[in-house]
């Protein structure tokens, strides 16, 4: 059980560097301000993309396991693109200060179902 564990230790550590550090696509074709504070390290470098960022990239990522179940995460897209709204326009008022985990858990949320629920609700619209 143990060894299990350290392999996907491992695997995540390997899959964070190849995604987020080594990716040199990212750099180029995601624009984030990428602040030192507001982003995740790994091994000393920095991911090029921020908390909330990774999240929305790890979640789109995800989220092509849940097209399956497409119609309904319509109303979880909302409720996580509100989440995610609340967060980011809260902060940048100066009403209070994010933290990591809460950005990526709204980005995560957010990439989650973006995905799937536009292609339900472009679907539904097509099938009128
Ligand atoms: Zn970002």
């Amino acid at each position: 059980m143990k060894s299990i564990a350290r392999w996907l230790q491992i695997f995540s550590k390997a899959f964070l560097m190849k995604m987020y550090v080594d990716n040199i696509w990212l750099y180029y074709v995601w624009h984030c301000h990428s602040l030192p504070d507001r982003s995740f390290n790994i091994e000393g470098r920095q991911f090029h993309v921020c908390a909330r960022c990774t999240g929305i990239l790890g979640g789109m990522l995800g989220s092509i396991l849940l097209l399956p179940i497409q119609k309904h995460l319509i109303w979880p897209f909302a409720v996580s693109t509100v989440c995610l709204g609340a967060d980011g326009l809260t902060q940048l008022l100066r009403f209070r200060t994010s933290n990591n985990t809460l950005r990526l858990m709204t980005g995560m949320s957010f990439g989650l179902t973006a995905l799937p629920a536009l292609i339900a609700v472009g679907s539904l619209l097509c099938h009128k």
